[in-house]
């Protein structure tokens, strides 16, 4: 895949360009227990139209059965195997470096031990019994015990595996410390470096593609440094909404790594062809009739007069502001034109 320096076109709705669609879960399907808006119906919509729908999570705490109950209860439908979590990655990555019926140190829940289970691997809760690798996952049970528990055995020299290394996680009542953070712990008490599955790394891609049989998959996510990365290191396209974590101005500023495909404000954009972003013959960069430059160092928006949405606005923009990037090696200043647009 070459860098991308604009969004990409699609003349057909996405639903019908791509085979599967990878769906990031949290903030992108669902924020806590309730589902995000307009994700029920697009969702069924793609779905009647033929999409296959897959929901990949870096979360390894919940068993794909319960993630897909919940699902359900949502309002979409969904079953165990169309979920797949870091914990299937990092049982993976484990199985290829232990022998058959190995002992395995769970820091972690039930998720992790289902996904080790699944390979034919045995879950062990302390070093005493004999493990021959440690895998680290998030759960709310994980407190000191266990994290000196999984350092007395990295420090021991066994392989290290963590589903993931997402610093937070998002709760109710704010952010709070997600499995990286509790990783950090045993490695500052260690000194060494685990081995990760999650996203962005290639791990959970691989286990992606092998459970869904994906040919031309579309990633869809919330966040740049998960989501979109973990498509780009896969070389698979992706479409960024803006129900979660990133905002426009996060993505003016993002190197190519970061740049999405396709970008909408919520999983309505699946529904929809997405339009060309043309260079001008002075240079600009136009949408749909929203046309945007940098101007003495500042990203403009210069006689907005075509049918083009507040997006397709911010489509101009960012070839603007990622051409002046990879160009300068500096972000440009886009504040002033996102609030023209209302972002
Ligand atoms: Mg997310």
């Amino acid at each position: 895949m070459t860098d991308t320096q604009a969004p990409a076109r699609s003349d057909r709705p996405l639903m019908a360009a791509y085979d599967t669609a990878l769906l990031d879960l949290d903030g992108v399907v669902y924020a806590g227990a309730d589902a995000i808006e307009h994700a029920v119906d697009s969702l069924a919509t793609a779905r009647a139209e033929g999409m296959r729908l897959a929901y990949v999570t870096n979360n390894a705490s919940r068993p794909p059965r319960v993630v897909a109950e919940h699902l359900t209860e949502l309002g979409i439908p969904a079953e165990s195997e169309d979920v797949i979590n870091s914990a299937q990655a990092a049982a993976r990555l484990i199985a290829e470096k232990v022998p058959a019926g190995a002992k395995v140190l769970v820091v972690g829940g039930a998720g992790l031990v289902e996904a080790l289970a699944e390979h034919g691997l045995v879950a062990v809760r302390s070093l005493a019994d004999g493990p021959a690798a440690v895998v680290q996952g998030f759960d709310q049970s994980v407190g000191w015990a266990e994290l000196a528990e999984a350092s007395y055995a990295v420090a021991s020299g066994l392989p290290w595996v963590a589903s993931n290394t997402d610093l937070s996680i998002p709760t109710a009542r704010g952010v709070a410390p997600g499995n990286g953070t509790l990783v950090a712990a045993v490695r500052a008490a260690t000194g060494a470096e685990p081995e990760v599955a999650g996203k962005p790394l290639p791990p959970m891609h691989r286990e992606t593609v092998l459970r869904t049989g994906a040919k031309r998959p579309l990633v869809v996510g919330d966040r740049l440094d998960t989501d979109i990365e973990g498509a780009y290191n896969g070389g698979v396209d992706s479409l960024l909404v803006f129900t979660g974590v990133a905002t426009p101005a996060e993505l003016l500023a993002a190197p190519a790594k970061h740049r999405p495909s396709y970008l909408a404000a919520d999983l309505r954009g699946l529904l929809e062809a997405h339009p060309a972003v043309e260079r001008l013959s002075d240079g600009a960069f136009g949408c749909r009739g929203q046309r945007a430059e940098v101007v003495d160092g500042e990203l403009r928006l210069t006689g907005p007069d075509g049918e083009g949405d507040r997006y397709d606005g911010l489509r101009a923009l960012c070839a603007a502001a990622w051409t002046a990037l990879d160009r300068d090696g500096r972000p440009v200043d886009g504040r002033k034109a996102l609030a023209e647009l209302g972002f």
